[in-house]
């Protein structure tokens, strides 16, 4: 595929006869399964050797919970369910997800600006732990506990008064729709107090996808920090701290992976002072797509070359309506290209530059713009990899009323 015969990113999945194998079946015999493209593929055990590297690299007493809006796909939480010690959804529809599987309401937890009450009914009715983003959810979830005849779990999010450094999507920090100002919270764990509610503990997201260990592990000195000043004028014991997460995947050229034994090491070093002041504490860390991003691939099929003054394009029957991230146009800046490769051809003859650009008629539906992909021919199928989080519904599917991808588990 390049001057080396080397493939220029690290494959998480081994090839045969030049093509990607997952779940031990080659790429174009699984399309031929699916019985269509595109589709989505996760690899479960991926997912596993995933969750039991975050089991090994942090300490035993950090529970780990999965991010259930990375990858609502019922089959991936249902196979987690039994890897992960909880579940974080932010909707009433991932909580349906979640309340499917087997585990314990209590370690279950909603998160999210805008709950509605209608959300927070369901949430009270199935036990689980809110975490309160504003003075109106606390007093709904009060009235609505009181009227059901149960006190709600209700735990705070705190909008913290510092931001993680470095971080692709800053979730926490200065204004925010997120949680409640940490300088406000004193005086609403007072009302807690005063209330129909059982208070949990709480909840501390600064952001998301970040690389740098450094700044993941200040985020977490300074959370426990947060949560201590915090701690002073709860009305209650804290059984619950939930320090965020934020554990990012490289998805571009460059980019190195997170150090997470660094961070493991050092998450060690403070949980001795954390544990003396949080005795009660089950301390939690929610990731979403460090666990399922890696373990996904997106196939479509290229049913077109063109070649246009000179540049060549493959068409694919898949594109932008069904990875938004890999297009470009989830958030970020500057559009850079995701791994892409020729799934049934992984290294190919060197065949110079292509770009991979979907049938829709914008000129964002680009899958890859000039990578190495030009011996790629039509009926190959493309594989944009990374793709285990943030894909199927993160996209806007209708958007030109093609067919859907469908989604598998191998
Ligand atoms: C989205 C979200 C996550 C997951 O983020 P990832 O970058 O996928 O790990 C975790 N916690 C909260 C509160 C979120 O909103």
């Amino acid at each position: 595929m390049n001057a080396t015969g080397q493939h220029p990113f690290a494959l998480p999945f081994p090839i045969a006869d030049d093509s990607l194998v997952m779940g031990g079946v080659p790429i174009s015999l699984l399309a031929e399964r699916v019985g269509q493209t595109p589709f989505y593929a996760y690899d479960r055990r991926l997912v596993c050797e995933r969750v039991a590297f975050l089991r090994s690299a942090l300490p035993a007493d950090i529970h780990l919970h999965f991010a259930v809006k990375s990858n609502p796909m019922p089959a991936v939480v249902q196979h987690l369910a039994g890897l992960v010690d909880g579940f974080d959804v932010a909707s009433a529809g991932e909580l349906k997800t979640v309340l499917d599987t087997a585990m314990a309401s209590e370690k279950i937890s909603f998160a999210g600006p805008g709950k509605t009450e209608r959300e927070l009914r369901q949430a009270v009715a199935a036990g689980i732990v809110v975490n309160a983003e504003s003075e109106r959810e606390i007093l709904l979830l009060a009235e609505i506990g009181t009227g059901m005849g149960f006190r709600p779990k209700v735990a705070v999010r705190v909008n913290p008064d510092f931001e993680l450094k470095s971080s692709g999507m800053k979730m926490g920090g200065g204004s925010k729709q997120f949680g409640i100002d940490a300088e406000v919270v004193p005086a609403l764990l007072a009302r807690i107090g005063d209330l129909n509610l059982d208070f949990y503990g709480f909840h501390i997201f600064s952001g998301s996808q970040n690389l740098r260990a450094e700044s993941i592990m200040e985020a977490q000195e300074k959370t426990f920090d947060l949560a201590r000043r915090m701690a002073a004028f709860a009305p209650g014991p804290v059984r619950l701290l939930n320090l965020g997460g934020g554990f990012g995947i490289p998805y571009f050229p460059g980019e190195q992976p997170l150090d997470l034994v660094r961070v493991g090491g050092h998450l060690s070093s403070l949980m001795p002072a954390a544990r003396g002041d949080f005795p009660e504490a089950e301390f939690v860390i929610e990731l979403g797509r460090y666990i399922v991003g890696e373990a996904g691939v997106y196939v479509c099929r290229v049913i077109d070359r063109k070649i246009s003054r000179g540049q060549v394009f493959l068409v694919a029957d898949g594109g932008l309506h069904h990875h938004l991230a890999a297009s470009g146009n989830f958030g970020q800046v500057i559009r850079k290209n995701y791994p892409v490769l020729v799934g049934n051809r992984v290294i190919g003859e060197a065949a110079g530059a292509a770009s991979v650009v979907g049938p829709l008629c914008t000129p964002l539906d680009i899958l890859a713009d000039k990578m190495d992909l030009g011996h790629a021919r039509v009926g190959d199928l493309i594989v944009v990899l990374q793709s285990g989080a943030y894909g199927f519904t993160a996209s806007p599917r209708d958007f030109l009323g093609h067919p859907q991808p469908v989604e598998i588990l191998v």
